[in-house]
């Protein structure tokens, strides 16, 4: 039994979690434990691919793990010898090779405060003074306040006719480790779901010589679309008015810049319209929009896009809308029956594998995890109304089975989902472990780590060693001092240097703003 004053419990070491903790060791304060049931702390489910074919899907330029330091991740990559185009897509493997180093420099500067400990936590119980939590190994740890960075769920099961009697020729978690290894190169292939799931899982094949055919089947048949080559600034404003006038403002706006921008220029609004719409709005929009914002939205790197279109073109690859019906064994091949979207004659595909690609299960109640069935048992915790995750208050408390916060039990990152909605991705989920740090710790300011002085501290927050710092700063200030004695000739000579200082105030200040580019 370990307890610990003050001591901050962070559920999941995902991306969430360790955000979380970094965010936590930055300030002042007390313990923190991070637990974690797999061997990995740090990449969590995204960025733990062994798949040297899996790019991020947001740009390196907008990846950085603290929102005041954009370019830290950009940094990070040059340092490591990577390519470090802001524009450009990284490997998803690099990018979790950073979270653990960025984790362990943390560690570095605040040492004795983070316990890692590995092991799953199977129940949580708030108490008057804390929260008790229960691991499946029968530890048990107290703390002040708990954390649930619990993530992604693996997918609900393929509920299909005649797929359990299939035993091993369905696959029906691919995210779990060696669940595609069975996969001969010249099998054929069903996935079931269209979207990054299913291109991950053809991506990690083709990475390991496959050369067979799949068939991705979905309701609608969407690939998810691909991100422009260059980053786009659309619209920023946000559009008013009830659901249906929205989308008719973002079908206005998508006739005059491309529809990248638009949803681009959408992107940080979205929390805000999630949380303006009503009830029904959000139901309707799930119903209606929710396939078509998910492939426009969660877009991939074009390499990928590029990898897909010529799967097509090889005719290894066919995406189609229908509705599976069954699958039945014949021989050493699976036959699976389904009816193509709009009403077409049933088709039957002969494959070696049924794959599960329907993604993430959000719903706590259908994800099979021991601790959010405990949670939702004991009405500590319920669903939201949607079942997208777990219900929160506003500062991210979780919301008991009549609707009241837990004052010592939060959620973070994918769970609060059906609260936030736009909270999947890293630069939102690094906003949020930045303000729940900032509540979980806020009697201390954010300060300098013992042993840092203030000089290094703003060494830190723009991402430059000392010389690299100087490299920059030293020829901003000589062209300030150059426009500045331009401006005072000008002063008495009114006829010279009329436009050398407004010129260079202006380019100074563009090229201050691209430095410090606000990512979102
Ligand atoms: C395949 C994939 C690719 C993605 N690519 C990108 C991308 O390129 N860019 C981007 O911005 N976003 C991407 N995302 C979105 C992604 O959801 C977030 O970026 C982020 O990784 C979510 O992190 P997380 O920690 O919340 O969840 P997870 O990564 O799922 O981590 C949760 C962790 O909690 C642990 N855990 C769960 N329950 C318990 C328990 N009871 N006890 C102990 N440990 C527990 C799990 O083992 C896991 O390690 C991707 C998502 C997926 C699924």
């Amino acid at each position: 039994l370990r307890t610990g004053e003050g001591r901050i419990a962070i559920i999941g070491g995902g991306f969430s979690g360790t955000a979380l903790a970094i965010q936590l060791l930055g300030r002042g304060g007390g313990p923190v434990s991070l637990i974690e049931r797999s061997e990995a702390v740090g990449p969590g489910l995204a960025y733990g691919t062994p798949c040297e074919h899996h790019l991020l899907n947001v740009r390196s330029g907008r990846m950085s793990l603290f929102p005041d330091r954009p370019e830290h991740f950009l940094r990070w990559l040059e340092q490591n010898g990577l390519n470090a185009d802001p524009d450009g897509f990284a490997r998803r493997a690099d990018y979790g090779r950073y979270i653990r180093a960025c984790l362990a420099e943390a560690q570095a500067r605040a040492p004795g405060r983070l316990s890692v400990d590995r092991g799953e936590v199977v129940q949580l119980h708030p108490e008057a003074d804390g929260v008790r939590m229960l691991l499946s190994d029968g530890r048990s740890l107290t703390a002040a306040h708990a954390v649930l960075a619990t993530g992604n769920a693996p997918p609900a099961r393929l509920r299909l006719a005649g797929l359990d009697d299939l035993g091993a020729r369905s696959v029906q978690d691919p995210w779990a480790p060696g669940a595609l290894a069975q996969v001969e190169p010249n099998d054929d292939v069903v996935l079931v779901g269209t979207g990054l799931t299913a291109v991950d899982v053809l991506l990690a094949l083709e990475a390991d010589g496959w050369r067979g055919r799949a068939t991705a089947l979905s309701r609608r048949g969407l690939l998810p679309r691909t991100h422009a080559l260059r980053s786009e600034h659309g619209d920023a404003a946000i559009p008013q008015g009830r659901l249906s006038a929205r989308v008719r403002e973002v079908r206005r706006r998508t006739g005059e810049a491309s529809w990248t921008a638009v949803m681009d220029g959408l992107r940080p609004h979205g929390q805000a319209m999630w949380r303006g719409a009503s009830a029904e709005e959000r139901r309707r929009f799930l119903r209606h929009l929710r396939p078509w914002w998910d492939v426009h939205r969660h877009r991939m790197a074009p390499e990928i896009g590029a990898a897909l279109d010529r799967l097509r073109d090889e005719g290894r690859l066919l995406a189609a809308g229908g509705r599976l019906s069954g699958v039945r064994a014949e021989g050493e091949r699976l036959v699976v029956d389904w009816r193509p979207r709009g009403g077409g004659a049933p088709v039957q595909t002969r494959a070696a594998w049924v794959i599960n690609c329907t993604g993430p299960e959000g719903d706590p109640a259908r994800a099979g995890e021991p601790l959010l069935n405990a949670l939702l048992a004991e009405g500590t915790a319920r669903t939201d109304p949607l079942r997208l995750g777990l219900d929160i208050d506003v500062d991210g408390r979780v919301l008991d089975s009549d609707g009241r916060p837990q004052d010592r039990v939060w959620a973070m990152g994918p769970p609060t989902r059906g609260v936030l909605w736009e909270v999947v991705a890293v630069p939102e989920i690094r906003q949020q472990a930045v303000d729940l740090a900032a509540r979980l710790a806020p009697a201390t300011e954010a300060r300098p780590v013992a042993g840092r002085s203030r000089y290094a501290a703003h060494l830190d927050e723009v991402g430059e060693s000392y010389l690299e710092h100087m490299a920059v700063a030293l020829p901003f200030g000589l062209r300030m001092v150059t426009a500045g004695a331009a401006c005072m000739i000008h002063a008495v000579a009114p006829w010279l240097f009329t436009q050398t200082a407004s010129r260079a105030v202006t380019r100074l200040h563009a090229e201050m703003t691209a430095r410090h580019r606000c990512p979102d």
